[in-house]
């Protein structure tokens, strides 16, 4: 029987004070974020406080997460298999559905292999070190997702940050890195925030040029480009480039969970290695049947990103004329409206939030100060009435 005992916080206070401090300054800069209930309903909406919101915050961009297909398979692996995965893949948890999830992804994207993570994040914070380590040199794309520059600083390996696309910069750091041990270059292919592409082709003539491996995550262009939605890599016809390519099945494809492709060897050194997968619980069944399930889906499909990326066209435009700054490639269903200082931004989400439309208001540090933005992410789900009713309001607000 263990006793609990009444504790002291002595009298000069707890350790952690200084929390409550930091908290009262992100909330004197408009940067404390609040955590908000929100219910998904049909066609794109959502509802908040009562109130039912078109929802252009979501990266459910093909409308996959309330497909029925979709919900029926997560429901039946449910049902057969039970709620959790009850071990790591590599001790008990790689039921059958998981197994059947690999060899989908391997056969969607015509690679030998896949390995599943519980995340995206998990995925790149896995796969880096993994592959990076001491006498290594990683170079990172400033704007790459958080969970990049995460594995890059876990792997140990020198990180050298370059500006934005300057990949003059990058040949230069691979020409100084030439007697390192490994040279990794890691990009996304879509940038999260910004909407934009890599530059992969000339990536690969770099990395050819310097012996260099590539990891490219293509979190957002899963589902959305390349041949049944493969990912930006095979649109750009660099399948073959050897590329590693991280994915997520938490967007596009409507479920959660990470997964990494390419050739077997790659595939057994990330069972073997990559820490995130070996220690962590696999996938639920459920998560892995509907991710199998969308990829089916999208197999079947070859347009179902046509809708999306239409929408995406429609809305660039439509804010353009109306004088917005819009970044990013015409057709990828992140629309950033960049709009500069945190309380412009924060006034317009709210703006369109009482008009019914839930839109990202990106502040620092998610984006360079000064960069702050809206972050408008279209789906398949909304219909056109909701793309006019949100350009309405962003037209009467003026940039
Ligand atoms: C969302 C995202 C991730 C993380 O994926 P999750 O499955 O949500 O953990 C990784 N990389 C990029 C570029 C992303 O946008």
């Amino acid at each position: 029987m263990i006793e609990s005992r009444p504790v002291s916080t002595g009298e000069t206070g707890s350790p952690l004070d200084w929390i409550s401090e930091e908290l009262a300054s992100l909330d004197q800069e408009g940067l404390r974020r609040q955590r908000r209930v929100v219910e998904p309903l049909p066609e794109g909406r959502c509802r908040i406080d009562g109130r039912t919101l078109w929802n252009f915050a979501g990266n459910d961009y093909l409308g996959l997460a309330a497909d029925p297909r979709v919900v029926e398979a997560s429901r039946d692996a449910a049902a057969e298999l039970g709620s959790g995965a009850r071990a790591s893949a590599a001790v008990s948890g790689r039921t059958p559905v998981h197994a059947k999830l690999e060899r989908r992804i391997a056969e969607w994207k015509h690679v030998e292999g896949a390995v599943l993570f519980p995340s995206g994040y998990a995925a790149n914070l896995g796969t880096i070190p993994a592959l990076a380590g001491e006498g290594d040199v990683v170079l990172c794309d400033r704007l790459n997702h958080a969970s990049l520059v995460d594995g890059c600083r876990l792997s140990r390996a020198r990180l050298r940050v370059y500006s934005h696309d300057d990949l003059d910069l990058v040949d230069r750091e691979l020409t100084k890195a030439a007697d390192a041990r490994r040279r990794v270059i890691v990009t996304d292919s879509v940038f999260s925030m910004d909407g934009d592409l890599a530059p992969l082709a000339e990536i690969h003539g770099l990395a050819t040029r310097h012996r260099a491996i590539v990891i490219v995550d293509e979190a957002h262009a899963t589902g959305i480009y390349g041949p049944q939605g493969t990912g930006l890599v095979p649109e750009l016809g660099l399948a073959e480039a050897g590329f590693i390519c991280i994915g997520t099945l938490s967007k596009a494809l409507g479920s959660q969970g990470g997964f990494v492709t390419g050739s077997r060897d790659l595939c057994d050194w990330l069972w073997n290695r990559a820490r995130t997968q070996m220690y962590s619980t696999a996938l639920t069944p459920a998560a892995a049947a509907a991710a199998d399930r969308a990829i089916q889906i999208l197999s079947e499909n070859g347009s179902i990103a046509a809708a999306a990326r239409s929408s995406a066209v429609r809305l660039r435009h439509a804010l353009q004329e109306r004088g917005y700054a819009v970044a990013g490639q015409i057709d990828c269903p992140i629309v950033p409206v960049l709009i500069g200082d945190i309380p412009r931004t924060m006034d317009l989400a709210r703006t369109l939030e009482a008009a019914g439309y839930l839109v990202g208001a990106i502040r620092p540090p998610t984006v360079p100060r000064g960069t702050s933005r809206l972050r408008i992410t279209v789906s398949a789900a909304h219909p056109p009435e909701a793309l006019d009713g949100l350009c309405a309001v962003l037209s009467n607000a003026s940039p």
